[in-house]
């Protein structure tokens, strides 16, 4: 049996009351779960280092949430590129239903894991991908498809405009969440967005409730087509990354 109320709800409760959202209760019980699901299987799947009811639920559950602070989730089409145990992806699909989301990892275990969480979360409008996001650049069926495509902790910023923004379609956005020292990050990167057929909006330095964790989440717009060639083949962005 799981725990009907304790930390993680607590936290939940006064975490997305600072953030300005509100999380029904029904959505708070979808949390408890995957924070169950998650405890358990950590071990076995080698998830994450982030543990405990208070880590969990600010540094993981209301962290991906900060997104919607940003972007509007509400019918659309989100990738969330090197989702990892699923952030912050799924978190923002319990938040917001009405979206169609797609959580991609280059990691067989972890997305076999994530294929058991949302089968036991009950969850519809959720697929999962072992894929890299270069071979789904270049790939028809994804290609220029999603209107938004999310990603933390995964590369640095010139390195992932160039594996996500092929994915997104024009008109579109890529929101890439860092910590709180971005500004190089970003300086590096402007040229590859350029290049990628994106134009860099604002930077929203936030920060997380309970704490004083900061995050910058960077918003790229897809204003054009990314020119062909691009992403190149696997593991070339991170090689080589572009405008360097
Ligand atoms: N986003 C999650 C989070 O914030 O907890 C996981 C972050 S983890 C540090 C980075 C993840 O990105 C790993 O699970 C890795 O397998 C995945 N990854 C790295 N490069 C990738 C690529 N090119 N395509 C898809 N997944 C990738």
């Amino acid at each position: 049996m799981f725990k009907l109320a304790g930390v993680l709800e607590d936290c939940l409760n006064a975490g997305s009351r600072e953030m300005g959202i509100r999380l029904s209760q029904e959505k708070i019980t979808v949390f408890r779960t995957y924070y169950e699901i998650l405890s358990q299987e950590n071990e076995k799947y080698n998830l994450t280092s982030i543990e405990g009811e208070r880590e969990v639920a600010v540094k993981h559950f209301l962290d991906s949430l900060a997104c919607v602070s940003v972007l509007d989730f509400k019918n659309t089409c989100v990738v969330d590129v090197g989702t990892g145990a699923g952030f912050p992806g799924l978190p923002l699909k319990i938040f917001c239903p009405e979206m169609e989301i797609l959580l991609v990892d280059s990691v067989k275990k972890k997305v076999a894991f994530l294929e058991d969480l949302v089968e036991r979360l009950g969850i519809t409008g959720v697929s999962v991908r072992w894929d890299r996001a270069e071979t789904m650049g270049v790939c028809g069926e994804f290609r220029e498809k999603a209107d938004i495509v999310v990603s933390r902790a995964v590369a640095p910023l010139n390195v992932l405009a160039e594996i996500c923004l092929p994915l997104v379609s024009p008109g579109g956005h890529f929101l890439s969440m860092k910590g709180p020292g971005a500004g190089e990050e970003i300086f590096a990167a402007t040229r590859a967005i350029e290049m990628l057929g994106g134009r860099l909006g604002r930077s929203e330095r936030i920060k997380l409730p309970i704490g004083n964790d900061e995050r910058t989440l960077v918003l790229i717009k897809k204003v054009g087509h990314t020119p062909k060639g691009y992403p190149r083949r696997p593991g070339m962005p991170a090689k080589k990354p572009l405008g360097g």
